[in-house]
């Protein structure tokens, strides 16, 4: 066993795209007991058609004919990366009247392992366009609001199956995140909340939590947000930490924002902070969430896949890290 000195060589720091040859695993240099990992990259073409393909199944509204097909598309997605996948249905009661099955869909890389990070986003699209000036009653695309989020997921559970990860992950999908009103903060994230008091394992453990929603967008603007800070500061400032080592402190601005209510705020307070997750999601300066949020705009036109893969790498760096204790 050599010292507990651990560096980390990102490789190809150039180049992402052209980066599927990255060998994932941990070398021993007994010359200088350094441990180097590598860690792949994101493959931007994969990533971003990910989001494509959830687009064009239609918007992901529970009780759709998309929302269907698009779960069965999404557990098979990961049963083919060889993670463990649960089907948590549950009845979602909206605000405004109606219920719908809704799905949380899990899967867990390495589900024997102890030491287990969380990773997360919500899948469903939002029945209502009402950010909108037409059309206000008709769902949205949702390519960035639920499918950014799932597509870089989709990603990692691929890459990690490639270059394996000596540590326990668990990707939850949450449903129903998206179809509440502004009046009611329990109306939103019906996924969470339902996962947060009925967890897919019992006595369900994972070190830290990551959501991931609202990450494709061009020219993205991720700061450190209230909720995450109040409840997992730790995490957040390292993993901004992270993302400045990798030269993207151009996404992941030092900077503090308002609290959201997003799923991560059911886990850390439904969990009583037992879990510590974090969000990321856009932020731009002159709009809440960005001018296509809740609207028809939310469509493949505003994807940047540099922001998909920017987001990836960052997260994937986190959890190669963690895996040899250098996070
Ligand atoms: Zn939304």
């Amino acid at each position: 066993m050599h010292k507990s000195i651990f560096y980390l060589f990102l490789l190809s720091l150039v180049g992402f795209s052209t980066s599927c040859d990255n060998k994932g695993k941990k070398m021993d240099d007994p010359k200088d007991d350094r441990i180097i990992i590598e860690i792949p990259n994101m493959v931007e073409d994969s990533v971003y058609s990910f989001v494509e393909q959830q687009v064009a199944f239609g918007p992901r509204v529970p009780g759709s004919k998309a929302h269907k097909a698009c779960a069965e598309w999404l557990e098979n997605k990961f049963k083919s990366y060889g993670a463990k996948t649960t089907m948590q249905k549950f009845e979602a009661n909206f605000h405004f009247g109606a219920k719908a099955e809704a799905i949380n869909i899990i899967a867990s890389i390495k589900p024997e392992l102890p030491k287990r990070v969380l990773l997360c986003a919500h899948w469903d699209s939002r029945y209502t366009a009402d950010e909108d000036k037409q059309r206000t009653d008709e769902a949205i695309p949702g390519a960035d609001d639920g499918g950014s989020g799932v597509a870089v997921l989709l990603e990692m559970a691929r890459l990690i199956q490639q270059y394996p990860l000596e540590m326990g992950v668990d990707i939850i999908l949450f449903d129903a995140e998206d179809q509440g009103n502004n009046e009611v903060t329990e109306s939103w994230c019906l996924g969470s909340q339902y996962w947060a008091k009925n967890t897919h394992v019992n006595n369900y453990r994972a070190k830290y939590g990551i959501l991931l929603d609202m990450v494709g967008s061009k020219g993205a603007r991720f700061v450190k947000e209230n909720t995450s800070m109040a409840f997992a500061p730790s995490t957040m400032n390292k993993v901004w930490a992270e993302a400045k080592e990798l030269g993207y402190e151009n996404y992941f601005i030092d900077e503090e924002s308002e609290g959201v209510v997003d799923d991560h705020y059911f886990i850390n307070t439904l969990l009583n902070g037992s879990i510590p997750t974090i969000d990321i999601i856009n932020r731009p300066k002159n709009s809440r969430f960005g001018k296509y949020w809740h609207t028809h705009d939310d469509n493949m036109d505003i994807i940047d896949k540099k922001t998909l893969g920017a987001v990836g790498n960052v997260v994937m760096s986190v959890l190669y890290n963690e895996s040899v204790g250098t996070f």
